[in-house]
């Protein structure tokens, strides 16, 4: 709105300022009854969205819109904010921003492209992507998204004019406002109980959890796409600063460099730029008096899963402040900082990337929410002084992208996938490419050439990552922040070439493989009151809408399990990843709400047990294949179980596996496919006989199994030690008495993502 203000014109010059009277700007408080930041008070996400309307009509340095709804209905938002003569021309900027990110724009259209491109760089702004919330026990940035929108709408200061000027700002309160909710129910349930400051009993995104910040290539969630779809594709921001939250007991806050391993396809320009803002908010703070700030520890930049905009010409400046529990204030003594050096990082010891040392003491909100917001100006100060220098490294980065290949270089790639997922995962990520017509499946042969603007992203995913060995100076493997493969390809079953010139023809592409359509139905899935990420994902997949199979199924509590009526009511029971210590014991008591605590206990085992032995079936999904095996005694060993990491270290890679086509769990699947390896068991039923307390009518069929060949083993990512499950099995289904055991040892849903292996999924729960 604009009648709060008044835009002068200064002397001549051409520096237009907007001067409000901050009075008249809503603080937070006014809207929420409390400052962000003070002890013991979260919002709910409906005061969020209040405080930005109300700062939408008071100023006119703000644009508020909805942009849809999340996946439990309620509205996804964003601000952008800016001065008032930048708001009004906003096309303008996004148009400008578009031919910097493409310069294919405006080569091939004008005569003088080096004009065109002065001008751009001349009159562009530095667009600034904020986003807050994406994890939402990480209670911190949401409530700093008001403190910061409220500064830069209200505060006359040069500091603010000059960001205002320089740059737009795109701030989102939330990429996960279900969980701002489910966090702040939970919280206020707790307050003032023993409880208080727990995390709540189940994921805060109803499906993911904290997974959903490993989605940002797979986009399977709707706040993935809303945020990619309407704001990342619309303004191709040149920063994206994402603010989080990590433990306790660590440093006080990272900021970028990442530490080692770097994805290859990360363009160096972009490596360069998040080290030099990451050190300059870095220098910033520690001027300002904050401590405990480290970079180049912990986290790393190996993937897209997390990094959207490492492929897409913006740099990815994380922060990671170390968190209270909630809004609850805690103490931490100096002992008990971190000194183990994991992720390069000893918090009691002043490094070239770390320090000053933070002493320890109190940890409370306000210092979250203070380390949050000056980092966050700390870094606008740097996108509005060096907005030129911004725009002309971003334009680097689309002209080396679209640079046309030289022979010898690699041209693009041959793809054969179906419509659905091209157009889902490539083409939402702005890769452009020529495809033929689909066959009866809906499979199509498609060519993507890399000499495009997002050509390192289709590259990034198309191709197999070979992870380095990073081993410590005792010999032991560095764990990889996350996982170490994203290869899509192999995840989706899809056939990929290398191309090293331009095809010619498109040739049809033969069917590969399809699925009936029909219906399961009668399936149960296990629900820990400790939340399993693996538990949402299943019920993901059970309830996607475009795949054949319609599944209809129920959660399954420990309650359920422990009650008669459960043989009536489903056939099969999914028990998702989950430690075996988590299914049967749960929280302890005394830990959480009594009505919280435990698990399926071992009257809940016997009932699974008498479940089975009548005809049901129960499927166990990677770590909690162990919970079987302990539990029923079965005649199987899991041969990675005590081996050391020097040995044997597969964190999160793509495997070779080996099916046997006749058993109808491998129906319909080609004789080759692949197991998402990550904390998993693998079988050797070599000497599988009875054992004492076991059912003697037993016999067991393998399905699925490693190589033979170690060197066969390991298809993307990274394998220490693969001889030690060569020839193992993967898949097993155990038959006692009328009912079976199908223990998978690997994750066949995998965040989503491994497409290749849902139909395993599918047949076992359809068997
Ligand atoms: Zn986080």
């Amino acid at each position: 709105m604009k009648t709060l203000s008044a835009s002068l014109c200064l002397c001549g010059s051409i520096l237009f300022l907007s001067l409000v009277a901050a009075a008249q700007i809503p603080a937070p408080k006014d809207t929420l009854g409390f400052t962000p930041g003070d002890d013991r008070k979260l919002a709910s996400w409906a005061q969020v969205v209040d405080y930005f309307q109300k700062l939408d009509k008071a100023s006119d340095r703000m644009v508020f819109e909805e942009i849809g709804k999340t996946t439990m209905g309620a509205p996804f938002v964003y601000a952008t904010i800016s001065s008032p003569e930048n708001l009004k021309n906003l096309d303008k900027y996004k148009s400008i921003n578009a031919d910097l990110a493409d310069p294919r724009r405006f080569n091939k259209i004008r005569s003088a492209p080096h004009v065109t491109e002065k001008r751009l760089l001349r009159d562009g702004k530095t667009i600034v992507l904020i986003t807050c919330g994406i994890h939402s026990t990480e209670v911190g940035s949401t409530l700093s998204s008001m403190l910061i929108a409220h500064r830069l709408t209200s505060s006359n200061d040069p500091e603010i004019q000059n960001i205002l000027k320089n740059t737009i700002i795109l701030l989102v309160p939330s990429l996960n406002p279900d969980g701002v909710d489910i966090v702040k129910n939970w919280y206020d349930k707790t307050l003032g109980t023993p409880y208080e400051g727990t995390e709540p009993p189940e994921l805060y995104h109803k499906y993911v959890g904290h997974d959903n910040n490993r989605d940002w290539y797979a986009f399977t969630q709707v706040e993935t796409q809303l945020t990619v779809d309407k704001i990342h594709n619309v303004w191709h921001p040149q920063i994206v600063h994402d603010i989080h939250q990590q433990g306790q007991n660590g440093a006080r806050l990272f900021l970028p460099p990442y530490m080692a391993p770097v994805e290859p396809n990360v363009p160096k320009q972009i490596v360069e730029g998040y080290t030099q803002l990451g050190n300059y908010m870095a220098a910033d703070l520690r001027k300002r008096g904050l401590e405990g700030i480290t970079t180049n520890t912990t986290y790393d930049a190996w993937t897209p899963a997390r990094a959207y905009s490492h492929y897409h010409g913006g740099v990815r400046i994380l922060s990671e402040t170390a968190s209270a529990k909630l809004a609850t204030p805690i103490t931490v003594k100096f002992e008990n900082l971190r000194s183990d050096g994991v992720g390069g990082l000893n918090a009691k010891v002043e490094s070239p990337n770390f320090g000053p040392v933070w002493r320890g003491g109190e940890w409370r909100l306000r210092n979250i929410t203070d380390y949050m917001t000056t980092a966050a100006f700390g870094l606008l100060n740097h996108a509005a002084d060096n907005r030129e220098r911004w725009l002309s490294r971003f334009y680097d980065v689309g002209k080396e992208a679209v640079r046309p290949r030289k022979d010898g270089e690699l041209w693009g790639f041959d793809i054969t996938a179906t419509g659905l997922e091209l157009r889902e995962l490539l083409q939402r990520a702005g890769v452009e490419l020529n495809s033929g017509a689909a066959n009866e499946h809906g499979w199509r042969k498609a060519y993507v050439s890399i000499a495009q603007p997002y050509g390192v992203f289709a590259k990034s995913l198309l191709e197999k990552q070979s992870y380095p060995d990073l081993i410590d100076g005792k010999g032991t493997p560095i764990a990889p922040y996350d996982v170490t493969a994203h290869t899509f390809p192999l995840l989706a079953g899809w056939k990929v070439e290398e191309l090293f010139s331009a095809p010619k023809v498109f040739p049809y592409t033969s069917p590969n493989y399809g699925c009936l359509p029909k219906t399961i139905s009668q399936i149960g899935v296990y629900r820990s009151w400790v939340p399993s990420m693996d538990e949402g994902w299943t019920r993901w997949l059970l309830e996607r809408k475009y795949q054949c199979p319609t599944v209809n199924y129920d959660s399954v509590s420990n309650r359920d399990i422990l009650d008669e009526a459960l043989k009536t009511t489903v056939k099969t029971i999914i028990f998702p990843d989950q430690s075996p210590n988590q299914i049967l014991n749960g929280y302890a008591k005394g830990s959480m709400p009594d009505e919280y605590t435990g698990g399926v206990g071992k009257e809940g085992v016997e009932n699974l047990r008498k479940f089975v032995e009548a005809g049901g079936t129960l499927v166990f999904l990677n770590r909690a294949s162990n919970f079987a095996i302990e539990q029923f005694n079965l005649p199987v060993k899991d041969v990675t179980r005590g081996l050391n990491r020097k040995d044997f270290f597969i964190p999160g890679s793509i495997l070779r596996t080996e099916l046997d086509l006749t058993h109808p769990i491998a129906k319909g699947m080609p004789k080759e496919s692949i197991a998402w390896f990550e904390n998993s068991p693998a079988f050797d039923v070599g000497q599988a006989v009875s054992l004492p307390g076991q059912t003697n009518s037993l016999s067991y069929k393998v399905i699925a199994r490693y190589p033979s060949d170690p060197k066969q083993i390991l298809l993307s990512g990274w394998a220490l030690g693969a001889e030690k499950i060569a020839g193992k099995a993967a898949l097993i289904e155990f038959t006692i008495g009328k009912g079976k055991i199908i223990l998978f040892g690997f994750r066949p849903q995998y965040r989503g993502q491994s497409l290749a292996t849902f139909p395993l999924l599918f047949n076992a729960i359809s068997n």
